[in-house]
């Protein structure tokens, strides 16, 4: 292990809801929830104001209206979170060469392999730098961690949030940890946690304590001895830029063991889809789809499946790592899920496999939030005169008359709008329409940090911003 702390890990602050909150001063302050507003949506997102009455991602989205009924609901807008994460992905690369991105918002950054950084003064200088240039060029706040380690550097931005920065000196680590409670070390979820605790062991000290022999009898020898490495702070795991990486993956280990077959579907559904989220930030496209399914007894299986040609096709990783699943037995219940795809590739190549996958969609109702938006663009041609419309809450819409907003609401042929942009310095006003009025039309998200120059009626135009209404 290394001995400066220079592995920085950084993790935007809720960021849906912060960036929605960024874009919609009216929301500023209030209670967000951002994710799938259908009957099995789930959350993405809850600002911090929404936390407070217990709402948290991964949580179902009926759940969370019984928690905070009084929030605002919005379905994503992926094609503006891709733009901000593009700018902060980007100076994370001015720092080092080595950036591992696990989301759209999270990364790991070598400091000392970019010689940004050598110890714990020049490490700590360039994290309050790179959260003032964050703040400065996409308008949110980031919490930094850094330390000698990946795990202690997430550790670390976890415990400096929000918006806070925390430096974990090397050799203070095991003291750090020592009496927090197991659920701080990666991979331990409520369900490892209550097992750990039927056993005795509640602190990361206690882990120590237990020994390698005894967490192995626990837990199994893969997940025993991994727990017992990082409860002594030993991890020694290089950041791997995500263009070297061989494979790109994501998990969630669960509050009480899934049992619900459906459940178990839908959660890898969603898995599915948050890999090929960090796939396509990363401009890749992969082979092979994994799906990892750890069993209520601990056992972990992988089942994998390669496919004709690589994909960054979200429908086409889906549908894959349900296959997978059907073979999965998870009556006993499931604690954690996992979805990855490996065989990685710089670019798609579009196969007739994705292809067919996307027309056999196309009939069915879209559940993606950006491809309904999208669908609802090009569906819009003269030979199709009658289109549906589907306003969804919290897209952007421009009016020929008022300018641009935002959907705050729809039903019964209606459709509600604030009229508001993220440069607006009150909340806008509210106005309903008839849902297919022919002067009301989605429109692209404007960044959240005005561009600068942008003076004249041309450049107005351009944004989509309305001069006339003056804003
Ligand atoms: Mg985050």
């Amino acid at each position: 292990m290394r001995t400066a702390p220079t592995i920085l890990h950084l993790d935007m602050d809720a960021f849906y809801a912060s960036a929605e909150q960024a874009a919609k001063p009216s929301l500023r302050g209030k209670a967000v929830v951002v994710g799938g507003l259908g009957p099995r949506g789930v959350v993405a997102t809850a600002s911090y104001e929404a936390r407070k009455f217990g709402v948290h991602s991964a949580m179902p989205m009926g759940q969370a209206r019984r928690l905070a009924p009084n929030a605002a609901y919005l379905v994503p807008r992926f094609r503006l979170y891709r733009e901000i994460s593009e700018q902060v992905m980007g100076l994370l690369r001015e720092l080092s060469p080595l950036v591992e991105p696990l989301s759209l918002d999270e990364a790991f950054v070598d400091l000392e392999a970019g010689e940004t950084a050598w110890d714990e003064a020049s490490a700590h200088a360039v994290g309050v730098r790179l959260r003032t240039d964050i703040r400065r060029v996409t308008g949110l706040t980031g919490s930094v961690g850094i330390a000698a380690s990946k795990m202690l550097a997430k550790i670390g931005s976890e415990e400096a949030k929000p918006d806070g920065l925390v430096l974990i000196r090397p050799g203070t680590e095991r003291a750090l940890l020592g009496p927090k409670s197991v659920r701080i070390l990666p991979g331990v979820g409520p369900a490892t946690g209550d097992h750990l605790r039927r056993a005795g062991i509640v602190t990361v000290e206690e882990i120590a304590e237990a020994g390698e022999d005894e967490l192995v009898r626990l837990l199994g020898k893969a997940h025993g001895s991994h727990l017992y490495a990082m409860a002594l702070a030993h991890d020694d795991r290089p950041v791997v830029a995500e263009r070297d990486s061989k494979s790109v993956s994501v998990e969630d280990t669960y509050d009480v063991d899934i049992h619900d077959r459906v459940r178990v579907r839908m959660e890898v559904q969603r898995l599915a889809d948050r890999c090929v989220e960090r796939l396509r930030a990363a401009d890749r496209s992969g082979r092979t789809v994994v799906l990892k399914v750890r069993r209520y007894d601990f056992s972990t299986l992988t089942r994998s499946e390669t496919l004709r040609g690589p994909t960054d096709d979200p429908a086409v990783v889906r549908e894959s790592a349900a296959r997978l699943l059907e073979g999965v037995d998870t009556t006993g219940g499931v604690r954690l899920l996992g979805v990855g795809v490996s065989g990685l590739a710089d670019f798609t190549q579009e196969d007739l496999f994705a292809q067919a996958a996307a027309a056999e969609r196309a009939g069915e109702v879209v559940e993606d939030a950006e491809a309904a938006a999208d669908e609802v663009v090009g569906e819009a041609a003269p030979v199709e005169p009658v289109v549906e419309r589907r306003w969804m809450a919290g897209h952007d819409v421009r009016h020929a008359e008022f300018g641009a907003g935002w959907v705050q609401g729809s039903g019964l042929g209606r459709v509600t709008v604030r009229f508001e942009t993220p440069y607006s310095q009150v909340p806008g006003r509210v106005r309903t329409f008839r849902v297919d009025d022919p002067e009301l039309e989605p429109a692209e998200p404007l960044p959240l940090v005005e561009p600068v120059g942008r003076v004249g009626v041309a450049d107005a135009v351009e944004t989509g911003v309305d001069v006339a209404a003056g804003a």
